[in-house]
């Protein structure tokens, strides 16, 4: 670097993202800010999105906790948004020092406005004419992630894992070549490598498969920050910080050699079923219950109505463990009302999921699912299905197991075809 580095790099204009964990310790920060001047001297523009270091967001919210049981939502979002703008001032101002260009902005300083909503707000609009004009100046800018101003001029933040999202975003405003995404694991895996030893990262994936795997349990990138790569048309990167290695590419379907039939195997440890038994099979039924359930903000996950016998039927469906109470709550209130016969409610389910977006042309990839599971004595106590995904509802101590055997299943280890 030093003498050697362009004043204004007109190389291909990249956005960067650094996930907490590669930004955890002073040491983090000085390999960040040196791997980004080393692009930047090779001549890229770049903007780069950072969360808040480490475990910053968990330990803001724990401090607030121990002074308010319930805070408000917007003191919260207040809080928390302090954790990602100390990250970008800190990086600007380590890049500076080995000689970088830098400058650090909030959400709101970049352009990032919002729907409002606290906690997780939706990006509505991002006016990067600040950005541009820094980044024409030749600085790297470093962007605060997972916030932007509401409408009345609020703060919001963007969710968990929000600055996926603000990366993604301004690459679309930016209309950047292209969109990188930096943490401590290189890539998406076809399934978790901590379940399955044997599992290998996947080139590329589409957008559908990328959001189906986020939805039933991958965590490595937000959802939301696929669906605005799916919007935008922005090809993705997930990489390591430190580690070498291509990453995952998320992209459009045409990028995607093959739809395969088994792309990888998502798995969900805590679930709960509950079902309401013998309720009478009249029209209003499934409202009532899911209305009520709804109302109680309690996102139902899987639902099975049994055939009717002698006018009754029963309902059974999933909800996240940690929903449980509250759904159980609002199931005997209701089943008081529909008059059912008896609820049930059980928690240690996990749910295992394959996914590929070939399985809808190719017939039998259930039957094969259910083979694995099966052959591994493993019971099945509820199945749904889309067109490019299957989830089976097992108990939770046989979940680890259910992810192995349907991955090796569909020979998605390493050196399978
Ligand atoms: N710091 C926030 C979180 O931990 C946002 C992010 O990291 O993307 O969820
Ligand atoms: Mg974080």
């Amino acid at each position: 670097m030093g003498g050697t580095e362009p004043a204004r790099p007109s190389g291909p204009l990249i956005v960067q993202k650094f996930g907490g964990s590669s930004l955890a310790s002073v040491d983090h920060m000085r390999r960040v800010a040196a791997r980004i001047a080393a692009d930047r001297a090779a001549g890229r523009r770049l903007v780069v999105v950072v969360s808040a270091m480490g475990d910053t967001t968990d330990d803001l919210l724990a401090l607030l906790r121990r002074l308010a049981s319930r805070p408000s939502a917007r003191e919260v979002d207040m809080l928390l948004s302090t954790g990602e703008q100390a990250s970008a001032a800190l990086l600007a101002s380590a890049l500076t020092a080995i000689g970088c260009p830098a400058t650090s902005l909030t959400g709101w300083q970049a352009g990032i406005t919002t729907d409002g909503v606290h906690r997780k707000a939706s990006i509505r609009a991002v006016a990067a004419a600040r950005i541009s004009r820094e980044v024409g100046a030749g600085r790297v800018v470093v962007v605060a992630g997972f916030q932007g101003l509401g409408p009345g001029g609020e703060i919001t933040t963007l969710g968990r894992g929000g600055s996926d999202t603000t990366a993604v975003a301004l690459a679309a405003a930016l209309g950047a070549d292209g969109c990188e995404i930096y943490s401590d694991v290189d890539g998406v895996y076809t399934a978790d490598p901590r379940v399955v030893p044997e599992a290998r990262r996947i080139p590329r994936i589409s957008y559908e498969e990328m959001m189906e795997m986020a939805r039933l349990g991958a965590q490595v990138l937000q959802i939301r920050a696929v669906e605005c790569g799916l919007v935008h048309g922005v090809t993705i990167v997930a990489r390591s910080t430190f580690a070498p290695g291509p990453g995952t590419e998320i992209a459009g379907v045409a990028a995607v050699e093959d739809r395969v039939v088994a792309r990888g195997v998502a798995h969900d440890r805590d679930v709960a079923k509950l079902a309401l038994c013998g309720v009478p099979d009249r029209p209003g039924v499934a409202h009532r219950l899911f209305a009520a359930l709804a109302d109680a903000q309690v996102n139902v996950d899987m639902i099975i109505q049994s055939q009717s016998r002698a006018g009754r039927n029963d309902i059974a469906f999933t909800v996240a463990g940690e929903d449980l109470e509250r759904a159980e709550e609002t199931a005997r209130g209701a089943a008081s009302d529909l008059q059912a016969e008896s609820v049930l409610a059980e928690p240690g389910y996990g749910k295992v999921s394959l996914v590929g977006a070939g399985m809808a042309s190719h017939p039998g990839v259930a039957a094969a699912m259910f083979a694995a599971l099966a052959e591994a004595g493993i019971n099945i106590e509820m199945i749904s299905t889309s067109e490019i995904k299957i989830s089976c509802l097992v108990r939770g101590d046989r979940l680890e197991q259910a992810v192995r055997a349907v991955h090796a299943k569909f020979r998605l280890e390493a050196g399978s075809a």
